[in-house]
């Protein structure tokens, strides 16, 4: 049998409000054509990101129902403490809200003003987490990533090469941990190389600067990693895990991603000086150590969905869907980047619109479009997210203008994914149609998510 059906059945099914063209127009307009400030309702497929969005299992809802809410101790720390140890083999495990509250309880009691952390790329929340302890995040990238178009099989490794460097330049002292992050989440999730990760030990150890992973999708990742390094063909999925948690001193991980949850994360460590650290700390942030932020019915829900998402059935299906798509989007010519990584779409709005000059947005007119034409929710990526003014106010565009489209996991089944391609076909056949934006407001930070705009034209 050559189609790859999705692994599992529906018991429970959530309406999705179908809209009209003319109803989407309007919602658009009241949005200040920002899809941020959309109502999710008013979005029959919502693309806006993978995390904390994907669908949780029988077994994960029945395991919330036996959380046990006790403050100290509870049975469910138990599970959730076996689960993170079984796969990552690291001895002292904190319970966290999400990713970022593991970045920052790191970022606080390990760096310090002036210090430099290498990664092969900080995810945002990474990046601010380090640079708000006055640090410099580094990003070390391997050369193949900067092509949109390379076809590599590991476009989300580090540059050893420039990890030495970095090592060589600054010197031990200030750098007092290096990360690798899996799959890469700029990009797409590109994955990393198990290759990779032994060379970037191997760098490290020499200088005895501890490794964190940012294993936020590790499961996709050793997915890519069975599928394409030969070693590791036909090999078990929690086993290429563990090899590469066993090359981590610590490890940050936002359970919205591969804990296939949809809150919650952890932070782990083997050094017991730091463990200590740690720990007084997420006491002060997040909470008593055995649950560390979270419901016990969460860490339930967690221990049972990191399995889940290390079950090659599942990871086939969610590759495929991705493959599916964007196998589909290359026939037809629209321009995106390749090859697709592990969770996302990113359509190259600068290939598809030249005509709309990038200080007008050519990924909002394609954001705008494909929710006008399809009620789909995708996001910029570009120069409204990333572009900069500088002293004088002139505006500088962002060096890649996409327009990514996040897939949520076991949320949308394939009929779901054709329609989207209609839409984004649709889209594309019109694309001489598609016209420029202006902001009409924007904040000083972070202005993607709240400024208004307006059509030119
Ligand atoms: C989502 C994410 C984070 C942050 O996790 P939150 O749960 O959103 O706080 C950190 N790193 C990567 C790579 C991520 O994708």
């Amino acid at each position: 049998m050559k189609t790859i059906i999705e692994p599992f059945r529906i018991k429970m099914t959530e309406p999705l409000k179908v809209t009209t063209r003319e109803e989407r127009v309007a919602k658009l307009i009241e949005a200040h054509h920002n899809v941020f400030l959309l109502d999710a309702e008013d979005c029959a497929l919502d693309l806006l990101t993978d995390s904390g969005t994907g669908a949780m299992s029988a077994q994960q809802w029945a395991a919330m129902m036996i959380g046990d809410e006790s403050y100290a101790g509870s049975r469910s720390w138990k599970r959730f403490e076996a689960a993170v140890r079984d796969i990552t083999g690291i001895d002292h495990i904190f319970p966290t809200h999400q990713g970022r509250a593991a970045e920052g309880i790191l970022a606080e009691c390990v760096l310090k003003p002036g210090d430099v952390v290498p990664n092969n790329s900080h995810f945002d929340t990474t990046r601010a987490n380090v640079e708000y302890r006055g640090a410099v995040a580094l990003n070390l990238p391997c050369a193949e990533a900067f092509d949109t178009a390379a076809e590599a099989p590991f476009k989300g490794n580090m540059d050893l090469e420039g990890l030495k460097r970095c090592i060589a330049e600054h010197g031990v002292e200030k750098i007092p941990f290096a990360m690798i992050t899996v799959t890469n989440n700029a990009g797409g999730g590109q994955p990393v190389s198990m290759a990779n990760v032994r060379g970037v030990k191997e760098i490290l150890k020499r200088h005895g600067i501890p490794l964190i992973i940012d294993a936020c999708r590790f499961a996709e990742n050793a997915y890519f990693i069975r599928e394409r390094e030969p070693e590791f063909e036909g090999r078990d999925l929690l086993e290429i895990a563990q090899e590469m948690f066993s090359y981590a001193d610590g490890a940050t991980m936002s359970c919205k991603k591969d804990g296939l949850a949809n809150i919650g994360g952890f932070l782990v460590c083997r050094d017991g000086e730091w463990a200590e650290h740690f720990r007084n700390l997420l006491i002060l942030r997040e909470g008593f150590p055995t649950y560390g932020g979270l419901a016990g019915r969460d860490l339930e829900a967690i221990a049972v969905g990191l399995k889940e998402a290390l079950d090659y059935d599942y990871q086939v299906y969610r590759h495929a869907t991705v493959e599916y798509m964007a196998s589909r989007l290359l026939e037809i010519g629209v321009p995106m980047v390749q090859p697709a990584g592990g969770h996302a779409i990113f359509l190259d709005a600068k290939k598809m619109v030249p005509h709309v000059p990038l200080l007008q947005y050519p990924g909002v007119g394609i954001v705008n479009a494909l929710y006008v034409e399809g009620g789909i929710r995708a996001v910029e990526l570009g120069t409204v997210a990333f572009g900069y003014i500088d002293e004088t106010g002139q505006e500088h565009p962002a060096p890649l203008e996409l327009v990514r489209m996040a897939f949520p996991r076991r949320v949308y089944t394939q009929s779901h994914f054709d329609y989207m391609i209609e839409a984004i076909v649709a889209v594309w056949r019109q694309r001489d149609r598609i016209g420029g934006h202006r902001i009409t407001y924007q904040a000083k930070q972070l202005r993607h998510f709240t400024c208004h705009m307006e059509p030119i034209g």
